[in-house]
């Protein structure tokens, strides 16, 4: 085939593919211009998932009908100019190319009015065929329509999902925008029922209770952070994001905005997910919102069509400032979870499995099936120690501990697992292993913070059969096993001699050469930055669990004492360095609903 220019339509449904690739997406392009024409009201229609009708009815300030041509014409905007323009982009739109793309590949209405307009313009577009605009009636606003989906574009039409599907995406696309635009009324209906009634408000607090049911946004911490940068640029968050115990496996219910419009950034989703580190289980991310919010022209919105990435002048100044956000939120708040945890459990079942303290008559402490039952009297918590803080949370090591503990004289250890604690409320059941794991993995890396661990040279070297893929590791993580304390050398092209073992381990009599065969099956990820950061907390991770008390340990008075002091002084005392919670709380009024006292 010769060279040849593509004729308009066929460019269109080309563009279409990038910009509106099904439904959802021809919601989102219309809303957002709703948006930017300032509407107060968006009411949103859909029928059949949007295969069949999606229609926006808006306030906003109209089309005046001579330019309702241009309105569907492709790369035709009012919303930039000059090339200059795109450097600052104040509005959600400016590539002018949705309305034209949406015409080529469905049957598309517009009808208009401006406030000062009498009557108002209709002009109509059927795959690609543009119709003359003619008079019609309506509101001030703008109503646009689009039917039959894709129906002159069968390949894009074969990759539509069932209609719960493309209508569940519908659903989620206008919760995520009218999350980030409280002002703004939002309705939105399916199949003639309403879906989303979110009325106008002026606290994103209630639109946040509107969307996600009071519950779950009940769960939810309050972020609210402003910043100027060193060039006077200023930087501002705002939103919500879950307490550790609720997380999802994905990231589609962590919302991220940027001024206004829901980004994909795995950058700040990063910083987030840093935020939650040693919060939350690996794979698991917050649910809630964060809207950023800067000067236009330190961010480059025209980067994709679907204008759902950007680019930051100041990538690395972004990621600091909504990691601070988010920490100084989750270093503020209580996130010791209550039992129940189910939302209202049978009290039958309430205490079944787990609840060790509850379902036996009450301990003696010769009772040899209660274990190690101690009436160790719990001095004044310690004085904070003088370790250093890992320079990396020391901005935020605001109020955190638990202010219930100084209230607690008795602790008793149950099951060699578990210790139970009286608190002003009820009482808190801690699980000594993934206490003392994250008081383990804070002392290391406060330690790491000043230089190498102690290490302990051993008389003979201890050498390990580790497979010659294990083996052949070694050269690369020697710079990290020396700071943990580890001298090591290849001893043959499958096993390691090793001379020094980190002290830590040894006095917690860890098995050294376990713990280095297994670091060298699965090796960290070597990197730079942050991502050497995330190794080195891996490893040190794995260093604290193995050098932990387990359950099943007896622990003595001082190390009760040592244990649960250390439960004040500790930022994130509430989970182990894995993200499971070390400690639970259970209400006053919980037992007294379940005792039938009221
Ligand atoms: P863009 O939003 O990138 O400018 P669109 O194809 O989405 O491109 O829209 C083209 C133009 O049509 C817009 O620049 C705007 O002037 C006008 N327009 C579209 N929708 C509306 C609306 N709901 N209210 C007022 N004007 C609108
Ligand atoms: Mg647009």
């Amino acid at each position: 085939m010769p060279i040849r220019l593509l004729p308009p339509v066929l460019v269109n449904q080309i563009a279409a593919g990038e910009v509106v690739d099904r439904p959802a997406s021809v919601v989102k392009e219309l809303v957002e211009n709703a948006l930017d024409a300032g509407a107060t009201r968006i009411r949103v229609v859909v029928e059949g998932g949007g295969r069949d009708l999606v229609q926006v009815d808006d306030d906003g300030a109209g089309i005046p009908m001579e330019e309702l041509p241009l309105a569907v014409a492709a790369h035709a905007t009012s919303k930039i100019a000059a090339p200059e323009d795109l450097e600052a982009i104040g509005t959600l739109g400016f590539r002018g190319e949705a309305l034209a793309s949406i015409g080529s590949v469905a049957r598309l209405t517009i009808v208009s009015r401006p406030r000062t307009q009498d009557d108002a313009g209709v002009i109509e577009v059927d795959g690609g065929r543009v119709a003359p605009v003619r008079p019609g009636a309506g509101p001030p606003g703008t109503s646009v329509r689009v039917r039959t989906l894709f129906a002159n574009v069968p390949a894009r039409r074969k990759f539509l999902r069932s209609e719960p599907t493309e209508a569940g995406r519908v659903i989620h696309l206008v919760e995520t925008v009218a999350l980030a635009h409280p002002g703004v009324a939002f309705h939105l209906s399916h199949g003639g029922r309403t879906v989303l009634d979110l009325p106008a408000t002026e606290d994103p607090g209630r639109r946040l209770r509107d969307v996600l049911g009071p519950e779950d946004a009940a769960q939810l911490l309050p972020i609210s952070a402003e910043e100027a940068l060193e060039d006077g640029h200023r930087l501002s968050a705002w939103g919500a994001v879950s307490r550790p115990a609720s997380s999802r496996p994905t990231a589609r219910e962590m919302r991220i905005y940027l001024n206004g419009r829901p980004i994909v950034d795995r950058s700040l989703l990063h910083a987030l997910r840093e935020a939650y580190r040693g919060l939350l289980p690996p794979g698991r991310y917050p649910v809630g919102m964060l809207a950023v919010e800067m000067d236009p022209t330190q961010v480059d919105v025209n980067v994709h069509p679907a204008k759902s990435e950007v680019r930051f002048r100041q990538p690395s100044l972004v990621h600091q400032f909504v990691h601070r956000a988010v920490s100084r939120a989750l270093t503020a708040a209580d996130l010791v979870p209550a039992l129940p945890l189910a939302a209202d459990p049978a009290p039958a079942r309430a205490w079944t499995g787990g609840a060790a303290v509850a379902d036996r008559a009450p301990p003696r402490p010769e009772d040899p099936a209660w274990g190690f039952a101690v009436g160790a009297r719990l001095a004044a918590p310690a004085a904070p120690a003088a370790t250093p803080q890992p320079a990396a949370t020391a901005p935020f090591a605001a109020e955190p501990g638990l202010p219930e503990l100084r209230h607690a004289r008795e602790v008793l250890q149950v099951h060699q697992a578990y210790l139970v604690l009286e608190s002003p409320e009820g009482l808190l059941v801690v699980d000594q292993h993934a206490l003392h794991e994250r008081l383990m993995f804070e002392e290391i890396m406060a330690r790491l913070a000043a230089g190498p661990l102690e290490k302990q040279r051993l008389l003979l070297p201890q050498v390990v059969e580790v497979g010659a893929e294990s083996a052949a590791q070694l050269e690369g993580l020697s710079p990290l096993l020396e700071r943990l304390g580890f001298e090591a050398s290849l001893a043959g092209p499958r096993s390691v001699a090793i001379h020094a073992v980190p002290s830590l381990l040894a006095s917690r009599r860890v098995e050294a050469g376990r713990f280095l065969a297994e670091l060298l099956r699965e090796p960290p990820e070597s990197g730079a930055g942050r991502d050497a950061e995330a190794a080195l907390h891996r490893v040190v991770d794995m260093m604290a669990c193995k050098a932990a008390v387990k359950g099943g340990e007896r622990l003595t008075p001082e190390e009760l004492r040592v244990l649960l002091a250390s439960r004040e002084r500790l930022e994130r005392a509430t989970n182990c360095p894995h993200g499971r919670p070390t400690t639970l709380r259970i209400g006053l009024a919980e037992l007294e609903r379940h005792f039938g006292r009221r």
